[in-house]
């Protein structure tokens, strides 16, 4: 299942079970890849390498190559499409999901 790209995995987490070949930008800390059910087209979603719950269980190294990664795929759907805006949003401590992860959403 983890194939040593990922660190903490859980086996029931869709996140730490997603196939390498879906990541189109990636740090040392964290991965992009586009939203398996997007609201919009360029809809990117952002997880740290690390399975935790809340983005304020990493430290701060971490957080800050998270959002290093938000910059990066910002970035790049601004040159790909010049969207109006983004909606930039962190999904933390999530019910529906077990691991936090930040929505990178061109409007
Ligand atoms: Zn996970």
């Amino acid at each position: 299942m983890c194939a040593g790209w990922y660190s903490a995995a859980l086996d029931n987490c869709p996140f730490c079970t997603m196939s390498p070949d879906r990541v189109t930008l990636e740090n040392q800390h964290a991965l992009a890849f586009h939203d398996a059910y997007p609201i919009g087209r360029g809809h990117t979603l952002v997880i740290q390498r690390a399975h935790v719950e809340s983005v304020f269980d990493l430290g701060p190294a971490e957080q800050a190559g998270v959002w290093d990664l938000v910059a990066q795929v910002r970035a790049r759907l601004a040159q790909a499409s010049s969207p109006d805006d983004f909606t930039i949003g962190v999904n933390d401590d999530v019910r529906t999901l077990p691991q936090a992860h930040t929505h990178v959403i061109p409007r």
